[in-house]
């Protein structure tokens, strides 16, 4: 008899569903613990500063948006391209970064 053998015999053997639910909590234990730790959250743009917004092509000057438009691809917005065709703030719409800091302001 294997090892899990026992295991689930121990499991059906007089101690029915209390035993079981300490199991189950016992796995979720585990897995919570295995699960990784949230992502750290951006606080600043990455990378090389962007130059020019990539649906108007005009320079950023103040700000830039890191935002999923409303035709679907994410793009670098200029703030106005951004309130015309992007899909807001969020983790799943867009991330304003001022300029020339690159330090996040909403999103
Ligand atoms: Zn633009």
């Amino acid at each position: 008899m294997s090892y899990q053998d026992d295991y689930l015999r121990d499991l059906l053997d007089g101690k029915g569903m209390l035993s079981m639910h300490a199991v189950l909590k016992d796995k979720e234990e585990r897995q919570a613990v295995k699960a990784d730790p949230k992502p750290v959250q951006k606080k600043f743009w990455w990378g090389k500063p962007p130059v020019h917004c990539q649906l108007c092509g005009s320079k950023l000057t103040t700000a830039f948006i890191d935002g999923r438009t409303q035709f679907g691809p994410w793009a670098i917005m200029c703030p106005i391209c951004h309130r015309t065709s992007g899909c807001g703030f969020g983790t799943d719409c867009g991330q304003k970064y001022i300029l020339p800091s690159m330090r996040k302001t909403q999103g």
